[in-house]
């Protein structure tokens, strides 16, 4: 009954959401604080008979609200349905079967089941032993394109703009260097300037983190006029109507208060490096992050033991089971409150390990 592709199908697995008990949410980088009250009043002014007309299909109102915080022209931004299908549009609009893609052997783990998807192969690259990105192991295998996300995830750590510009320079500019920006937000430094001097360049943002808008699905590419050009052929060839009117709205609202999404975040980014800190009172290494999330182990307990022993506390954080990183935890930044209440559960873990229990 099935298309023989689909047998070959490995999808990605999302944090998981329990139902089982009221759980303090630290497992997905969702945001902890709300979306703009700004947003709140679009909603409750939505006109719902509108619902039975199509929205905008280019979003054109959106992109240009989105466009002026980035500094760049409307025709440089395409918006898409949370920055996963914008991921799969990227990987069937550059990369195809005869050169792989090249990418960090941890870093979001979609990009691999994209590859998988359309048929396109991989070469990972390992990372430093600090979990940095070297651009030399990045640059060795021929390629049909680079992708990685700067902010790395898991591990929050940042590639510099002059790292980034050299590898920019030092690679083939016919071919596509991907550098998704779903953290830049929270401390990190754009590369939207580098747009001007590399048409190769492509940039990919999230609204579900730094926007508050997980549950809305908005994402958007950042790249040359042209470029996005090509992804509107690409999206009109697969679904027209990707940005649902009432997330149009709501997004043009959250672009209008920039000024409100600047301050959550600083306070994310606050809340980040005082809560690293605690950890490493704690003899925890913790990876530095620019992030919102932090990537940290123990000596003595295993990532898989941490998660447990967390979750029994009703606090949920996720922990990867890959080779290199099976060690670690990955803990989004809640709330001063949500990360007070971790920090006890983390020490009741380190008591009962310290005693042997
Ligand atoms: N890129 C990275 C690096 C991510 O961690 C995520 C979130 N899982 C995404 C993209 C996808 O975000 P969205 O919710 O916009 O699909």
């Amino acid at each position: 009954m099935y298309a023989e592709r689909v047998k070959a199908l490995n999808p990605y697995v999302p944090g998981e959401q329990p139902k089982d008990r009221v759980y303090i949410k630290l497992n997905a980088n969702e945001n902890p604080y709300p979306p703009s009250p700004k947003v709140r009043e679009a909603l409750s002014n939505f006109d719902y008979s509108q619902l039975r007309r199509y929205p905008d299909p280019d979003a054109a109102e959106l992109r240009r609200a989105f466009a002026s915080i980035v500094k760049v022209s409307p025709d440089m931004v395409y918006a898409g349905n949370g920055s996963d299908e914008i991921l799969s549009f990227i990987f069937y609009t550059f990369f195809d079967d005869k050169l792989p893609v090249v990418l960090p052997v941890h870093t979001y783990s979609f990009y691999p089941v994209y590859a998988s998807y359309y048929n396109i192969p991989l070469h990972k690259v390992p990372l430093e032993e600090d979990f940095s990105i070297s651009i030399d192991k990045l640059l060795e295998p021929k390629s049909c394109g680079i992708i990685f996300a700067n902010p790395n995830a898991p591990t929050g750590r940042f590639m510099s703009l002059e790292k980034l510009r050299e590898l920019l320079t030092r690679y083939d500019s016919n071919k596509p260097v991907v550098v998704d920006e779903a953290y830049i937000d929270f401390g990190g430094e754009t590369a939207v300037p580098l747009l001007k001097e590399f048409h190769n360049l492509i940039i990919i943002r999230t609204f579900s983190k730094s926007y508050s808008f997980a549950g809305a699905r908005l994402g958007f590419v950042i790249a040359a006029a042209d470029v996005i050009n090509t992804f509107i052929t690409v999206k009109n060839s697969f679904n027209h109507f990707p940005i649902d009117s009432i997330v149009q709205k709501l997004g043009i609202a959250a672009c209008e208060d920039y000024d409100y999404y600047k301050k959550i975040n600083a306070e994310i980014a606050e809340t980040r490096d005082w809560f690293g800190k605690e950890l490493e009172q704690l003899r925890y290494e913790v990876v530095p992050s620019k992030a919102n999330f932090i990537f940290t182990k123990k000596a003595g307990l295993s990532g898989d033991e941490i998660y447990k022993g967390i979750k029994k506390k009703g606090i949920l954080i996720r922990h990867f089971n890959y080779p290199g990183i099976e060690d670690y935890v990955r803990i989004s930044i809640g709330t001063r409150e949500e990360m007070n209440q971790l920090l006890d559960a983390v020490k009741n873990l380190r008591m009962k390990c310290e005693k042997g229990i």
